[in-house]
């Protein structure tokens, strides 16, 4: 074995190795931080020698790939769908038919949550996971093996004494917590949150870039061991040893040898289920002992020696009084009903979302409807269905509204969007308050001493239209305001004025220019340093920027088109809100005006260490070369697609060592 060979090797056994204790044994045997460093050691040692690539090295987690057509595979064994029931009696009746059927023998059961996810099935060869795929029809499903490497608790090796070939088959979920971030995130950047984390989840598998499925945070959770001959008696036996292979198995998998046991079971967890951390539809009871299972077989749909007992969902019924609109601040429109107020799972429901047209007309809602409510994942319950014969003889059909409930203005539906728009953003007085709201808001500009509510009163009494005018109030002018008394009017007064030191990246955040969250507003302020230069940048500009995409530099360059937004902008920076960044204290600025792109490794740098250092000394960083890139520092391993483009364009390579003896004189 050749040195690096050795090291890469060495790299994956550890990474491997800490995965397994902390997704086995739950324990950190190092901080993330390091675990990062040894992960991107191994990228990078990996990226310059590609001859020792391996298709489950750790590093596969971070995915890459792109899957255009998922292929199509035939399950070895078929994927069966599960019997359901509803009822106590229906459990009862199961058991009772399996032990008629069982001749005698007394069977055992296993007990199981029934996670609420999709269904995958991972093929195991030699201890390396070598493919992955979903239930599709039960016969046939998609490969989706790049996605499922990322998945952090997918075990890529496993250890101990694991079957030489055999399929273990999950369910792929999202954790409440990591679905509920990532909604936060993407309300943060202005898009839609995703409805619920089974939906997403599932949609996550078939992303085509597997380092966007890397992003979401999603889990696998294993039921069943498939293989002939594995050795194994029992079902909770296989489930426990597969466990020590590295994969993830529930603990809140049981056995139960009788009936009382199974229903003590569905009652703990229909009580307990608000407590874990991802959602559940039901449970799964299942024949414990092999020869059993074999011994019952199947139907043409699903086993018969398992049954699994679905929990209602959390419904109620109650009339649909009436449909009212909300405006959005980007000026979305979301339709709500209006119902007659009803106790659902402890709290009294009044409105539910419709989300778009064609939800409603899915519905084919009428006013006055009974309708059916379910609170599921989401935070604001739906109506998820209608009560027909309960509908009366007058029907009014719930027609989706063609203007703006606010301004009037005709709605449009821009294509490739679910959403209705009112495009009337300078006059439409819920869009300008919304805009003003998020403006002053504390995750961005966070004025002390203004409210929401304030800003309305604000806007309703002519005071201000826009988020500059806020800047131009006067103490006489709210005096005489209802509610503001002398100390208010000072505060409100004062916390204007601080939010003109706030830094030029909030206050870029603070516009809320479509898809431009404070992440991103973070990252363009870095680069572009003044509002002034991102103004003049054009898209081509924008995409070449680190994170920055093709969406939000479209919308970027379309927000500073608009006069009315150049003039807000104009005015705010007048009235001496920050519209570029604190001059850091530099270093040096010998590289000020100079445009760089890192590529490949570096001997004593890290590739971050040396953007740092590009910034500490005036200069910028760029993910791609173009015609205004002054000079690529080039370490080992740069790609060749890099190295044509900046041959075409003559644009001067520098090597590690040189650029730093460039920084030193
Ligand atoms: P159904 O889709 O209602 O027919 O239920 C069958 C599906 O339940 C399977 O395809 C699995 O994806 C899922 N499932 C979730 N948890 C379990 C479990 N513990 N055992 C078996 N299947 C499960
Ligand atoms: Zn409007």
């Amino acid at each position: 074995m050749t040195n690096a060979q050795e090291k890469i090797e060495g790299l994956r056994s550890k990474l491997h190795q800490y995965n397994f204790e902390y997704y086995v044994n739950d324990t950190s045997l190092i901080s993330d931080f390091e675990f990062d460093q040894l992960m991107k050691e191994l990228q990078d040692l990996e990226a310059l020698h590609p001859e020792f690539y391996d298709s489950n090295s750790p590093s596969q987690r971070v995915g890459g790939q792109i899957t255009k057509n998922f292929e199509t595979v035939t399950h070895a064994e078929r994927m069966y769908s599960l019997g359901n029931t509803y009822s106590e009696e229906e459990i009862r009746d199961w058991v009772d038919r399996i032990i008629k059927n069982l001749d005698g023998e007394i069977p055992t059961f296993t007990c199981e949550l029934k996670y609420d996810g999709a269904s995958i099935n991972l093929t195991y060869e030699k201890g390396v996971l070598l493919r992955a795929v979903t239930r599709g029809d039960g016969t046939q499903g998609d490969d989706v093996t790049m996605n499922i490497k990322t998945i952090p608790n997918v075990p890529l090796k496993l250890q101990g004494n694991f079957p030489d070939l055999f399929e273990i088959r999950g369910e792929i979920v999202m954790p409440l917590a990591g679905f509920e971030a990532l909604n936060r995130k993407r309300v943060e950047a202005g898009e839609e949150p995703y409805m619920n984390p089974r939906n997403t989840a599932s949609g996550s598998l078939k992303l085509q870039d597997s380092s966007e499925t890397a992003q979401r945070p999603l889990s696998c959770l294993l039921y069943a061991l498939v293989g002939k001959n594995l050795g194994f008696k029992s079902h909770y036996d296989a489930l426990v040893e597969a466990r020590t292979w590295g994969f993830t198995v529930p603990d809140t998998i049981v056995q139960a040898d009788s009936i009382q046991g199974i229903l003590h079971y569905i009652n703990e967890w229909e009580n307990k289920r608000d407590q874990l951390p991802f959602e559940i539809d039901g449970i799964v009871i299942k024949v414990n002992d092999l020869k059993h299972q074999e011994l019952l077989g199947f139907t043409s749909k699903s086993p018969r020696w398992a049954i699994s007992y679905k929990y209602q969902a959390e419904q109620a019924s109650t009339n649909l009084e009436t449909v009212s609109y909300q405006v959005g601040r980007t000026g979305a429109i979301t339709p709500v009903a209006n119902l007659t107020p009803v106790l659902l799972s402890g709290t009294t429901v009044k409105r539910a979302s419709l989300h778009n047209a064609d939800q409603i007309a899915k519905l084919d809602l009428r006013l006055g409807d009974r309708v059916y409510v379910e609170k599921g994942g989401e935070i604001i319950p739906k109506i998820v269905g209608v009560d027909h014969r309960m509908r009366g003889l007058i029907e009014h059909r719930v027609t989706y509204i063609e203007n703006c409930p606010d301004c009037a203005a005709t709605l449009v539906r821009i294509a490739g969007e679910a959403q209705h728009y009112c495009l009337n953003t300078t006059g439409c007085a819920t869009q300008i308050i919304g805009k003003m709201q998020h403006y002053i808001g504390r995750t961005a500009m966070d004025i002390e001493g203004l409210g929401g509510e304030t800003v309305a009163l604000l806007f309703n009494e002519g005071l201000v239209s826009n988020i500059a005018d806020l800047y131009a109030l006067k103490e006489e002018a709210l005096l005489p305001l209802e509610r503001m008394a002398q100390k208010s009017v000072d505060n409100l007064l004062l916390g204007i004025e601080a939010s003109k030191k706030q830094p030029f990246a909030k206050v870029l955040f603070g516009l809320g220019i479509r898809f431009v969250g404070a992440t991103v507003a973070k990252r363009l302020a870095s680069y572009f340093g003044s509002m002034s230069k991102l103004m003049q940048a054009t898209e081509e500009e924008l995409i070449a920027v680190d994170d920055i995409g093709v969406r939000i530099a479209q919308s970027l360059v379309h927000y500073f088109q608009i006069p009315t937004n150049r003039e807000l902008v104009k005015r705010l920076t007048q009235f001496g809100v920050q519209m570029e960044n604190e001059t850091l204290a530099l270093t040096s600025n010998a590289l000020e005006g100079k445009n760089i792109v890192v590529s490949g490794v570096f001997e004593t740098l890290s590739r971050n260490e040396l953007k740092a250092m590009i910034e500490e000394h005036g200069g910028k960083v760029s993910s791609s070369i173009s015609s205004k890139t002054s000079f690529i520092v080039a370490g080992e391993g740069m790609g060749p697609s890099k190295k044509v483009k900046a041959e075409k364009l003559a644009i001067p390579l520098m090597t590690e060592s040189s650029f730093l003896d460039l920084l030193d004189s």
